[in-house]
């Protein structure tokens, strides 16, 4: 069975730990290169996405997770992991940096102070019923590449219609949390990426 690291220098670890354990799946915190290298896959969390930036490159994270991405490696981020894993930035103040490997273009805090939390329903391609998906100062998609599959978008108020979940190849990213609360089908999601894709390497090691 593949192990799941959980980028573990910032942000809601804890709540991503937890999940996977929920579903079986041997789940380790990374927070340096020796512990990616036993990941088949990464979860980038909840957190702070500036201070989640400076911290890997710290630790010297950035670009050993930026090459496993490249090299294919099944990765999810959600909200500041999100934020980490898009291609382009738009918040209106920096140019930040990011690992990248994900065709979009993310706001920060796009959904404003004023509603800096809040919950909804929302339908997620592949799940049967809808997901109960929690916001905290959350980014949204404003624009995705063509290789991109969008996967949720907010239902209704003045966000309605707003991208929220994306998936490229390997990559899996939400707005919203979904380490918070018991319903892990998204995780499940993310495990089933990860299985097929380590069996799809050890079928060809076999081959071999
Ligand atoms: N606002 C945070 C950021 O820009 C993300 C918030 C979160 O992960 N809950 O990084």
């Amino acid at each position: 069975s593949p192990t799941i690291g959980v980028f573990a220098l910032q942000g809601d670890v804890r709540e991503h730990l937890h999940a996977l354990a929920g579903l079986g799946v041997e789940a380790i915190g990374v927070r340096r290169p020796s512990e990616l290298e036993r990941c088949d896959g990464l979860i980038i969390p909840g957190g702070e996405s500036t201070t989640m930036f400076k911290l890997a490159r710290t630790f010297e994270l950035f670009e050993p997770i930026q090459k496993r991405i490249a090299g294919g490696m099944p990765t999810f981020g959600t909200c500041a992991g999100m934020i980490m894993l898009a291609d382009r930035i738009v918040d209106g103040t920096s140019d930040q940096e990011t690992l990248g490997g994900l065709d979009i273009t993310v706001r920060r805090n796009a959904f404003g102070r004023q509603v800096d939390s809040f919950e909804g329903n929302l339908d997620f391609t592949g799940l049967d019923d809808p997901v109960h998906a929690v916001f905290i100062r959350a980014p949204w998609v404003e624009q995705v590449g063509a290789d991109v599959e969008v996967l949720a978008r907010v239902a209704s108020g003045d966000a309605a219609g707003r991208i929220v979940a994306v998936r490229q190849g390997p990559l899996l990213a939400t707005s919203f949390h979904p380490e918070v609360g018991s319903d892990s089908r998204i995780h499940r999601v993310f495990v089933e990426m990860v299985v097929s894709t380590s069996s799809t390497a050890a079928g060809l090691g076999k081959g071999r």
